[in-house]
């Protein structure tokens, strides 16, 4: 279950509540506050709070470029102007803060991420729910043949069965483990700090996560890339979701401009000159390796 019965009435009370406030207010965000949207099989992501709107990124350009600005009129323009330009300072006046509940083994991709602030549930000092991710059966793939780093065929029949019991058994008896340590008739039981140890890594943890809209950009743009794992991907997809309608320019700008666009290197744009050109470019003579070479034909045909 993502949210326990007392979430949930938190949750209600503070949206039953709303307050006036003279700060700026992104309509989009404001029916998000507070909300849990589900992922995966337990796990959610809900914000807590926000800071700033479309308005807020224009306002600090306009502050810091003065009559620079002057020649880009409207915000939206503007807006694309600096997501092209990698003008990133104006992006970070925007913050966000959101509880995100996830497996263990998707916090450690999460946690490589520097730029947020971060606050886990503290396993030493509460414990854990029985709670676990188990894939859904279409996301039960073999190890990719091609691809070190990724999936393969999907599972299916009695290979896909065995491979569910096997993770539904580990689950549950590590859990029950667990559960034995911490406390025994009689007995004093394991320290919570000790006990966690024997439980796997698809253990769901829960954190808040605070971050600003430029470093925001750059996780989504890594983490909702199709190289990405599926199951970070799948929050990251969510997040894209909320931001899009946080701050509708500037998500647009970057849906354009990073996650739809792509970087060319000085070669690249030299083999795609030539080519407009009407030259035959090949690997061999454009300068590049076979591997940047295979991406730039998958890029560029
Ligand atoms: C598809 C994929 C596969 C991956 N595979 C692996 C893997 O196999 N093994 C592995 O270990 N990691 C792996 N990673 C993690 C990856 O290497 C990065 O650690 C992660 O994506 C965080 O990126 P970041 O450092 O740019 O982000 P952040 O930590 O948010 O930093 C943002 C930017 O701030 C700057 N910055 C932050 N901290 C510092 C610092 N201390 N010094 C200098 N500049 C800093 C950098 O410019 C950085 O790009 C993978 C990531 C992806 C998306």
């Amino acid at each position: 279950m993502p949210l326990t019965p007392e979430q949930q009435a938190e949750i209600d009370e503070l949206r039953a509540s709303p307050r006036p406030t003279l700060r700026a207010v992104s309509e989009g965000m404001e029916g998000h506050l507070y909300r849990a949207h589900p992922v995966l099989d337990h796990g959610l992501v809900r914000v807590i709070d926000y800071m700033g709107d479309d308005g807020a990124i224009t306002q600090a350009a306009r502050v810091s470029y003065g009559r620079g600005t002057k020649s880009v009129s409207n915000d939206e323009g503007l807006i694309r102007y600096l997501m092209r330009h990698w003008h990133s300072t104006p992006f970070e006046m925007c913050e966000v803060k959101f509880h995100v509940k996830l497996p263990v083994f998707v916090a450690r991709q999460w946690i490589r991420h520097r730029t947020a602030n971060v606050n886990e549930y503290s396993a030493r000092y509460s414990i854990l729910d029985r709670e676990f991710y188990i894939p859904a059966p279409e996301h039960l793939a073999a190890q990719s043949t091609v691809n070190n780093q990724g999936r393969g065929q999907v599972l299916e029949g009695d290979e896909a069965a065995r491979v569910l019991d096997i993770l539904r058994e580990d689950a549950m008896r590590s859990y029950d483990h667990y559960e034995a340590m911490l406390s025994q008739e009689g007995q004093q039981g394991l320290a919570r700090e000790l006990a966690r140890m024997n439980l796997p890594a698809n253990v769901y943890t829960q954190w808040y996560w605070k971050v600003d809209l430029h470093n925001l950009f750059h996780f989504l743009r890594l983490r909702a890339d199709a190289h990405a794992q599926y199951e970070i991907r799948t929050y990251a997809e969510t997040m894209c979701g909320i931001v899009k309608d946080w701050v509708p320019f500037a998500y647009a700008a970057f849906e354009d401009y990073r996650l739809g666009g792509m970087q060319l290197s000085a070669r690249g744009v030299e083999a795609l000159k030539r080519r407009l050109a009407g030259e035959t470019v090949t690997q061999e003579n454009s300068g590049m390796s076979k591997g940047e070479w295979r991406e730039f034909e998958a890029a560029w045909g």
